[in-house]
């Protein structure tokens, strides 16, 4: 009975490749269904000493924004549904968006644990001004992360593992 971490977000905000870099890439590349080359989406976690399962949520995205929007509200209720802790994966590059605060105060709301990672920090240093706008998420400190480099996934782990 491992507790479960759900990774959720918009679409390219970096849910997939945060995902990979915490299952550690051998585990990360292909489901082996015949015929189906998908990533695979569900994956194993150990961080000092304790192991959870962490799922990625994404999937095929879709392009228009109202569709996303449903998309993201019906992730985020599983996740609200079935996770014991859940990570928002938001984006520096792109700032905060209506669509996370849509989503965040779903989060809110449902009282689970929540971490708020922007991802794309990809300087080491003085967060960028936008990293500021996501505490007015209401989530707690947002953790600056990225994902491609590696930086900050331990903080992310930390926060998330502290509250099983
Ligand atoms: P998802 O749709 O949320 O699963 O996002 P993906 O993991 O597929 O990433 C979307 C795009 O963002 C890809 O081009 C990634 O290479 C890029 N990306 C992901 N993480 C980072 C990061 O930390 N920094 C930068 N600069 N790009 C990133
Ligand atoms: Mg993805």
């Amino acid at each position: 009975n491992k507790p479960v971490i759900a990774v959720v977000g918009r679409p390219n905000v970096g849910k997939s490749t945060l995902f990979n870099k915490l299952i550690g890439q051998r585990l990360s590349i292909v489901d082996d269904t015949p015929g189906v080359t998908r990533d695979r989406i569900y994956g194993e976690v150990e961080w000092c000493g304790k192991t959870a399962f962490i799922v990625d949520t994404g999937g095929i995205e879709p392009k228009s924004d109202d569709i996303i929007l449903v998309q993201m509200r019906r992730q985020a209720q599983l996740a609200i549904d079935t996770a014991n802790v859940i990570i928002l994966v938001t984006d520096c590059k792109s700032g905060m968006v209506a669509t996370d605060m849509d989503v965040a105060q779903m989060l809110q709301k449902s009282g689970k644990p929540v971490v708020l990672c922007v991802n794309k920090c990809d300087t080491l240093g003085e967060p960028s001004p936008e990293f500021y706008e996501f505490y007015n998420l209401g989530l707690g400190d947002p953790i600056e992360v990225s994902a491609v480099h590696g930086y900050g996934t331990g903080d992310l782990l930390d926060k998330a593992f502290s509250s099983f």
